[in-house]
């Protein structure tokens, strides 16, 4: 247990429940790190881990960057998450989920769940049949909520926009070379909406098949995963896996700016320095990643208030993404600290820490 407290990535944490059902099978993790602002909001994440420590280790670092994204969103919600440990052959019955719904439930509000990896919204219909702490529901057309990818590719791609501007002097996306990693829910999203505004794509998948289709629809190139960090680009932008901003992979990187979706994208704070020192611009994972916990929390929020839905509404809080952005840049500029270090504090800060 000693080993525990002392993972960096316990950062005191307000509570964390490791919840056993032995009828249905279901084992997970509930780890909520502050409720300071709101009861604390964020995603289950349905996963087979190997090392059961490395689920309780993506638990805990993700509730702490939800705690970190919610604020800097302006939302009044706290950060909080669930993994779910499937077996390796990725199991997840009705029955698992109605448990998981009575462990939100007994949480007694304190943890709202949503859509991560591997949920789908009839997996949230199914734990909203035992609990009302659940979001990213289906929602009618012109309401919020439902699938959050896309409403987090609203927001990269605000955010996006706002450092190309910023770093490249442009107000265009025409012409800008952006390279894409990762084409599923959100990196698909954006590269919708940069092919839109004619920038020129490059795009990579571990799933070739389907970056070589999406690249023929839209008009870019594909390229195998191995060759998407190292591709000379304005714009690099991950939206697969987290922890690729490590050493290997700075050293590989051929653009001005790092921008995308995928959630804990330095392997460690230092390579917001690295990054810094190489002149690279780069917009803070949490912070240009919140367009679908906004999307959901105002969901959430609306139902318990009994208040109408209004999906507009979203859209202009997500277009005040860019508005934080520059001011974590800006702040940057002015101390010669590294982006990530910079928005931190100020979430850090919001969060009575
Ligand atoms: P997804 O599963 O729909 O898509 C991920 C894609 O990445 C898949 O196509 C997969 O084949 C591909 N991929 C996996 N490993 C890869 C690699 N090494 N190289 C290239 N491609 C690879 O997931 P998603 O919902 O699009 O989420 C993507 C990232 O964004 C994740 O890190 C997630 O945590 C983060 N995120 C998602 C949301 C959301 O609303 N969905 C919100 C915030 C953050």
């Amino acid at each position: 247990m000693a080993a525990f407290w002392s993972e960096p990535d316990w950062d005191e944490h307000e509570r964390v429940e490791v919840v056993h059902d032995r009828a249905s099978g279901l084992t997970a993790i509930i780890a909520l790190h502050s409720t300071h602002l709101g009861p604390a909001a964020g995603g289950t994440r349905f996963w087979h881990y190997a090392d059961p420590a490395n689920a309780m280790r993506d638990a805990l670092r993700l509730s702490r960057g939800m705690s970190y994204k919610n604020a800097m969103a302006n939302l009044p919600m706290g950060g909080g998450k669930a993994v779910v440990l499937l077996d390796k052959d990725g199991r997840k019955t009705e029955s698992m989920l109605h448990a998981f719904g009575d462990a939100v439930e007994a949480m007694d509000g304190r943890y709202v769940t949503a859509e991560d990896v591997g949920a789908t919204e009839t997996d949230m219909v199914a734990i909203h049949s035992r609990t009302q702490h659940v979001c990213g529901l289906p929602a009618d057309a012109g309401d919020a909520g439902g699938d959050p990818g896309p409403f987090t590719a609203m927001g990269i791609y605000h955010g996006i926009k706002a450092a190309v501007a910023r770093k490249l002097g442009k107000d265009s996306m025409q012409g800008v070379r952006v390279a894409i990693q990762g084409c599923g829910s959100v990196g698909g999203g954006v590269t919708k909406l940069l092919a839109k505004d004619g920038a020129r794509l490059t795009l990579s998948d571990i799933d070739e098949k389907r970056a070589a289709q999406m690249a023929d629809e839209l008009g870019g190139k594909a390229v195998s995963p191995e060759q998407a960090m190292g591709t000379p680009c304005d714009v690099f932008s991950p939206n697969a896996l987290g922890a690729i901003l490590d050493d290997a992979g700075i050293a590989q990187l051929d653009c001005a700016i790092v921008a995308g979706g995928a959630n804990n994208q330095l392997a460690r704070p230092e390579h917001g320095q690295m990054l810094h020192d190489r002149g690279i611009l780069y917009a803070p994972d949490y912070v240009i990643n919140a367009g679908g916990i906004i999307n959901v929390s105002y969901e959430y929020l609306c139902r318990r208030e009994g208040t109408p839905c209004d999906i507009n509404e979203v859209r202009k809080r997500i277009a005040q993404i860019p508005g934080r952005l520059n001011e974590i840049w800006a702040e940057s500029e002015k101390s010669s600290r590294p982006a990530n270090e910079v928005a931190d504090a100020m979430a850090q800060a919001l969060i009575g820490r």
